[in-house]
């Protein structure tokens, strides 16, 4: 029988747990009319299938909700969304994380101080897109090789992504400082992210091998098998127990983690079945 370790720090954050409380509580509420969620309500297609099959889908975009109302994503939306929602008298319950609408919020100020603003981060995302949507001019940068190329204003506000590592956030702002040593610089990766981080450092070195459990598109998961793949060890990124690897069969040892949002019911489900091996 296989031993599994948790890591001390894995699964939903508070910005998911909370944005997953709202969505359920309106689930759950016979009374309340259905919602849609614009875009997945967070980086976990279970979660979503599952709200969907309770009547609450995930949108793509505001185009296709005309009334009711609508919940938005953990990772926020661009401001020109939500003016449109509200033109069409959508009711809007925010699932935003409160560390997101923070970022926001900085980005809105800076921009209307006509700073310009360098977002650091994966410009697929759609917290990067949300922030970008409230800063008037905006570069959006994914790596310190492309600030090598960029030519910023004197005026410039940096910000990061929440959910980028630390150490390339820092490398990126060390090549713009060269350039620019008036910049200013926003650090708002949050805690959440890093103590995975740490924590998966840690168990990478008690196990023989690592699991990784979260959506193919959650950045923050995506990050945690990177990093035990930079550290040599063994390691693979599955969304759920039906993607258990064979080729984990000779280690003993299995070290268990989770992104931030993937549901607990799902870490356990995995866990019985790596127990039962
Ligand atoms: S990772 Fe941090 S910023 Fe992102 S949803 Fe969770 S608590 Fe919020």
């Amino acid at each position: 029988m296989k031993k599994i370790i948790r890591a001390d720090e894995m699964g939903f954050c508070m910005g998911v747990e909370r944005a997953v409380s709202i969505v359920q509580a309106i689930a759950d509420d016979k009374s309340e009319n259905r919602a849609a969620t614009l875009g997945p309500i967070i980086h976990n297609q279970q979660i979503v299938d599952k709200f969907a099959k309770q009547g609450i889908p995930a949108i793509n975009s505001v185009d296709d909700i005309e009334q009711g109302k609508v919940v938005i994503r953990a990772h926020g939306i661009p401001l020109s969304e939500k003016r449109e929602l509200e033109a069409k008298n959508i009711e809007i319950i925010d699932g935003t994380c409160p560390k997101v609408i923070a970022s926001q919020k900085i980005v809105q100020k800076y921009s209307a101080q006509g700073y310009h603003i360098v977002i650091v981060g994966d410009r697929s995302h759609g917290e990067i897109k949300g922030l970008a949507g409230y800063a008037a001019e905006f570069d959006i940068i994914e790596s310190a090789e492309e600030a090598k190329s960029l030519s910023i204003p004197v005026k410039t506000m940096v910000i990061s992504q929440t959910t980028i590592k630390e150490r390339e956030f820092e490398s990126v702002c060390r090549v713009l400082l060269d350039s620019n040593p008036s910049i200013k610089i926003h650090n708002s990766i949050c805690s959440a992210t890093n103590d995975r981080q740490m924590a998966v450092r840690k168990l990478a070195q008690e196990v023989d091998a690592v699991i990784v459990i979260g959506g193919i598109n959650s950045a923050n998961t995506q990050r945690l098998y990177l990093t035990v793949k930079e550290m040599g060890k063994p390691c693979w990124h599955i969304s759920g127990a039906d993607e258990i690897p064979r080729e984990l069969e000779p280690y003993d040892t299995i070290g268990l983690t989770a992104g931030a949002s993937t549901p607990e019911w799902i870490i356990e489900e995995v866990e019985n079945i790596l127990k039962s091996i």
